[in-house]
């Protein structure tokens, strides 16, 4: 299957062509069709599946297609609603590639930042509106906004806008949309409240999904090392080292504790930069930028704020901690790996997590390939199912770094040759 195939306009399939998207991925394979026959469609998807451009190129079909329809003044005509700033800009950068042949234009408006520019731009006139929640329904309330000519609307990462507390922010949106709509509801999870929030805003809608196990076992390899809270610097200082030329992210289930990292790699020379809920906008967005820009190597991040990054060529995931809802680490992994490439995730695991590391597996249906013994294991650090090598005599001081993670490194995108995670049944028993 083509994106030709699909149907999709000229100028759509020539944006295309210049991203290099030669095939639609599975999401946008299924989800296209329905969507240029007008159908609501509700998604299960997480995003790195090209969730993106499932949605937003059928969009921008039906509204190049309906442009000589138009009236002088451009009326919005599609709403994206999504959980977080830096999402929402990835959303309208994604929207201005594909349509950059269509003379469609979008705008994107979000919190935290002060709102001249975006009701001015809103002034200008937009036919795709991309928009958080609260900032959102703030400039509808103060009647910059008019839904009137509204013909689709998208609601994406919803379990994440129930987690952020936004449900009470959308259904008040909902409310004021025009019943006469396309309707689309993307949520990587179903949990009863999502469910019962795409009855009310889907019509009659076909269900695509795609599985999250399916993302992660196929596209990113994965390992676990079992290591104490006190180790964690040491061994995430030691794979940075290891590994200079690739660019990862490391996960923080806090704010603190990803300020604390920063600080720990700091120490060592390292340079980090940390993206959370208290980091300003600017902040965020040159952290983010340099980190695209390949000048800075290490981003960590805690779950909320890393939602919908998307770099390219990103080498590796690290779960510093290891998340306590298994779906999160199902979304961390995904950084990596994304679209059709592969990538690597390793967590660091300890006594208190271990219980996390056995509702992932249940989840991804899969056990996560335990990482061999290296140096950083002390007395905290529980070893009972790892692969552990047969016990070296005391004193032998050569077989003592052979499991170190440096001589088992992970294997980057700039660093191929290096052996990958190991099986929990693989051989270095035999060693
Ligand atoms: P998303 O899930 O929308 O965040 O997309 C994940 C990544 O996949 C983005 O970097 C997209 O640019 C890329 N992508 C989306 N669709 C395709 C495709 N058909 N072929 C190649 N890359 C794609």
């Amino acid at each position: 299957m083509t994106f030709k195939e699909l149907g999709l306009a000229e100028p759509i399939l020539k944006a295309l062509e210049a991203e290099g998207y030669t095939h639609p991925t599975p999401i946008q394979e299924q989800s296209i069709p329905i969507l240029l026959q007008g159908k609501d469609l509700l998604g299960v998807a997480q995003t790195g599946t090209g969730k993106t451009a499932a949605f937003g190129i059928p969009i921008l079909h039906q509204l190049y297609e309906g442009i000589s329809l138009r009236q002088t003044k451009r009326k919005v005509k599609a709403l994206i609603v999504t959980p977080t700033r830096e999402l929402a800009i990835q959303i309208s950068e994604s929207l201005t590639a594909y349509g950059k042949h269509t003379g469609l234009r979008n705008t994107v408006i979000f919190g935290g930042v002060k709102q001249g520019k975006q009701v001015n731009a809103l002034r200008g006139g937009v036919d795709i509106l991309v928009a958080t929640p609260g900032r959102l329904l703030d400039l509808m309330n103060q009647g910059f906004i008019s839904f009137r000519d509204l013909e689709h609307v998208v609601l994406d990462e919803a379990d994440q806008m129930l987690d952020m507390g936004f449900i009470h922010d959308i259904k008040k949106i909902i409310a004021k949309l025009p019943p006469k709509r396309q309707s689309l509801f993307f949520s990587a999870t179903m949990p009863k409240d999502i469910v019962e929030l795409s009855r009310k805003m889907l019509g009659d809608f076909e269900r695509v999904t795609i599985k999250p196990e399916q993302a992660t076992a196929e596209k990113v390899e994965q390992g676990v090392y079992f290591v104490s809270k006190a180790n964690k610097p040491k061994l995430l200082i030691h794979l940075i080292k290891e590994n200079p030329e690739n660019t990862l992210i490391v996960f923080s289930r806090t704010k603190h504790g990803a300020n604390k990292i920063v600080k720990k790699l700091d120490q060592a020379g390292i340079r980090s930069a940390a993206i959370h809920g208290n980091k300003s906008q600017t902040a965020r967005q040159k952290a983010l930028s340099a980190f695209k820009e390949g000048d800075l190597k290490v981003l960590v991040a805690t779950d909320i704020a890393a939602r919908g990054i998307d770099v390219e060529d990103l080498s590796l995931v690290v779960n510093y901690d290891l998340p306590n809802v298994s779906e999160t680490y199902v979304h961390r992994i995904g950084r990596t790996g994304r679209a059709n490439a592969s990538g690597i995730a390793l967590s660091f695991c300890d006594k208190e997590e271990r219980a996390y590391l056995r509702d992932i597996e249940k989840l991804i249906k899969q056990s996560v390939p335990r990482m061999p013994e290296h140096q950083f294991v002390d007395a905290d650090t529980p070893s009972d199912d790892q692969p552990m090598p047969p016990k070296k005599k005391q004193g032998n001081s050569r077989n003592k770094n052979r499991n170190r993670p440096g001589g088992n490194n992970f294997r980057g995108k700039n660093n191929r040759n290096t052996s990958r995670p190991k099986k929990r049944n693989d051989s270095s028993r035999s060693e």
